[in-house]
């Protein structure tokens, strides 16, 4: 049978309480995976995976939940830097906190969620790091340049962290969603969804599932074991 590799691998889905998130840490378990997952409120859940609450923005919040998965269910192996927010507006009427909370949360968020387990996967000489980015992050997009730039911060990050932690055979890389349906983009008004999936050339928004196929294939040392530093998006040719 064939196997992607993730059987018993302790993954890390930060969060992970609803929405692509919550998918993924689903799906990982599907595959056999050993899920923590953290986010800054936790709801009740069933899932079997270790729920934790953590704010990205805190690295001392983020240190905590790292020892805490480590002692729980062992040494990290995976990690899904998923935890993502908006403020969307033109670049005009953005205020300063409006920038400041998206790079908190979408940039050093990221940053601060992969610290505390770069050692251990140092030392162990196995690792696989995937950074949700976003398409706003390569083509841009009208309201969303605090975003964008912090997607695109993602993609810099993944590609510089691939570069210095190859020798360690850890790999770094980012999945680059189109518009997919989750609670983020409920929001959208129906006129400007209509506008927007036309301009899809597979005609709809992408499911959740369709972005955890992808991420559990870079997460595997079997599929992508020769894929660091890439960028792999999944958009329906929406930009490629
Ligand atoms: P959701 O808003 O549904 O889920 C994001 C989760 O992250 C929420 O549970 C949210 O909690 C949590 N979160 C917010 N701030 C923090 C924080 N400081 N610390 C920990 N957790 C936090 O978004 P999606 O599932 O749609 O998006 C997931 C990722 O995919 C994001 O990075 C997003 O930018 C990216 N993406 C999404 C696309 C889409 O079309 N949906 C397209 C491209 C990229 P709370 O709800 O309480 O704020």
């Amino acid at each position: 049978m064939v196997s992607l590799g993730l059987e018993n691998q302790v993954i890390l889905v930060t969060g992970g309480n609803q929405g692509i998130g919550a998918t993924i840490v689903a799906f990982l378990q599907e595959l056999g995976a050993k899920v923590a997952y953290t986010d800054i409120k936790i709801s009740e859940s069933s899932s079997g995976a270790l729920a934790i609450q953590a704010d990205v923005t805190d690295l001392a919040s983020m240190e905590a939940a790292a020892a805490q998965i480590a002692d729980t269910l062992g040494p990290v192996y995976g990690i899904v830097a998923n935890a993502g927010i908006t403020r969307d507006n033109f670049f005009t009427k953005l205020e300063p906190a409006d920038w400041d909370a998206v790079i908190n949360v979408n940039l050093k968020g990221v940053a601060n969620t992969i610290k505390p387990f770069l050692p251990g996967m140092y030392e162990r000489g196995a690792g696989a790091i995937v950074g949700i980015s976003s398409i706003s992050g390569e083509r841009g997009n009208v309201g969303q340049t605090n975003y964008a730039a912090t997607k695109a911060g993602v993609i810099g990050l993944m590609k510089s962290l691939a570069r210095e932690a190859a020798r360690y055979n850890v790999r770094a890389n980012a999945v680059a969603p189109g518009f997919i349906d989750t609670e983020m983009t409920r929001i959208i008004p129906e006129k400007v969804r209509e506008k927007i999936t036309a301009e899809i050339p597979l005609r709809r928004f992408g499911k959740p599932e369709e972005i955890a196929w992808a991420v559990a294939f870079l997460l595997s040392p079997i599929a992508s074991s020769f894929i660091t530093g890439e960028v792999l998006r999944v958009n329906g040719a929406h930009h490629t």
